[in-house]
């Protein structure tokens, strides 16, 4: 296939299905547990806030999931998304590697979110629910739910993290655009937020808080559901078509990867693109699977497989999964959407497993690839996909150093366009490397303990 750069599927290409990995698991899955009676969760424990049909699909048996007409009519818009192959990159590092990057950013929202945003829109609104709550760090995430809420003629309610809200302003008003109101978190529109503030009237917020804040409005209006953008089962089913389409074009380009590498927060898009290869992986065969997250925020190289609650007001179900503890505050990193405390259940038990590997970077070797594949690939990268080049970049290396070639698979999950005041500090000498200390770990592991068991 000579110098190819691109592969393209057509529309009637994109997969009908999604692939759910939980029946082919060889160990089962530990339950979530109830957070009062730690009894294991039943589906109607999470019917206040979800409907019928994804809570279905966080637990379902089946191995392919119809993906329903109306979401694929909306899948349309920006399905498939293109496959490249890095070949100015791997000239640039002198590499025998091939690099190959599936490229999410193409969306409306510019990142991969929209991919369960839409799906999660639509059972909503088939079960009668008018409107949806969320919440949202640096704003990825609403800005995804605030356009599929609009698609689908559903209003949309944003908790946003109040030191975002001020520093980014950008995705607040691209959510104003599609119509969804947005709170600064902590908001005097909840109890939870009206509490918060009574005690620190000049909050600047955090993501356990917003969370609370959505969790709280959903289950007091009969109306409205709660809708999250990563971790759970069934948003990291809706990611697969991710790597449906990636096998498509990898098959387009005549190479089968050896690694595939994603970005790791709590596992969406890494899972999307990884777990149609997980499948191989069951089967013996298949490449290296590798996630990929910040120093400042190690989930899952320093933190330890255990129940804990999804937010800081412990109002989620418990999880197993490697976890950071839900009291663990990550530095203000640049990746916004890599600061959480724990992971994806399902991802957790693949590492505990051994079927996945992961790694951590701080900052500056990140921005510093994010630089280079910008220079030479021209796509000016979200922070967060940025740990993905920075680690299929020191794969094309150590491929150099070895003089074995190599095939490698990364998935770049947005564009960095609302994020170029942290290329400016990077530019300007003024970014910060954190290494998580590890008393810090063990201090917050303590707590964990204490409060959970
Ligand atoms: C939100 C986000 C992430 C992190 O979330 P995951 O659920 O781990 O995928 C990564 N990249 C981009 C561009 C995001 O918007």
């Amino acid at each position: 296939m000579p110098d190819h750069s691109k592969f393209l599927l057509a529309d009637s290409q994109i997969p009908n299905v999604w692939v759910n990995v939980l029946p082919s698991l060889k160990e089962p899955l530990d339950p979530p547990l109830n957070p009062r009676t730690r009894a294991p969760l039943a589906p109607q424990d999470l019917a206040p806030i979800f409907p019928m049909e994804l809570i279905e699909q966080e637990f379902s048996p089946k191995a392919e999931i119809d993906i329903p007409g109306e979401v694929m009519d909306i899948y349309r818009l920006w399905r498939a998304t293109p496959l490249y192959r890095a070949r100015r990159l791997e000239k640039a590092l002198d590499t025998p590697a091939h690099i190959y990057y599936k490229y999410e950013g193409t969306s409306p929202a510019g990142s991969h979110k929209p991919n369960t945003a839409v799906a999660q829109a639509y059972y909503n609104k088939r079960a009668g629910i008018k409107r949806l709550a969320t919440e949202t760090g640096a704003g990825q995430w609403g800005s995804a739910l605030a356009l599929a809420c609009q698609l689908f003629g559903m209003e949309c309610t944003v908790y946003m993290v109040r030191v975002s809200y001020d520093q980014k302003p950008y995705r607040r008003m691209m959510m104003h655009v599609w119509g969804a109101e947005v709170f600064p978190s902590p908001s005097d529109h909840t109890n939870s937020g009206r509490a918060v503030l009574a005690a620190t009237p000049d909050s600047p917020g955090s993501l356990g808080i917003a969370i609370s804040e959505a969790v709280e409005d959903a289950a007091t209006h009969g109306d409205t559901n709660y809708s999250l953008g990563s971790v759970l089962n069934h948003v990291l089913l809706h990611q697969t078509v991710i790597g449906q389409e990636a096998r498509l074009q990898m098959a387009l380009a005549g190479e089968e990867p050896d690694v595939v590498i994603g970005c790791f927060g709590g596992g969406s898009n890494f899972g999307g693109l990884a777990l149609p290869y997980v499948l191989d992986r069951f089967a013996g065969k298949g490449p290296r699977i590798l996630a990929v997250e910040p120093s400042a925020c190690p989930t899952l190289t320093k933190g330890r497989f255990t129940y804990d609650y999804g937010d800081t007001a412990k109002l989620t179900p418990l999880v197993k999964m490697y976890t950071l503890g839900h009291d663990f505050v990550p530095p203000g990193i640049h990746a916004g959407g890599l600061r959480y405390h724990g992971a994806s259940p399902l991802l957790s038990h693949l590492l505990k497993h051994g079927y996945i590997e992961a790694k951590a970077y701080t900052q500056t070797p990140v921005f510093e690839a994010a630089i280079q594949f910008s220079r030479t690939e021209g796509i000016l990268p979200a922070p967060e996909s940025s740990h993905a080049i920075r680690a299929a970049m020191d794969e094309a290396l150590a491929a150099r150093e070895e003089g074995r070639a190599r095939v490698i698979l990364f998935n770049l999950s947005g564009h960095g366009h609302f994020d170029l005041s942290a290329y400016e500090n990077y530019l300007t000498g003024k970014l910060q490397d954190f290494e998580y200390p590890s008393h810090d770990i063990e201090r917050a592991m303590a707590a964990l303990e204490n409060s959970t068991v």
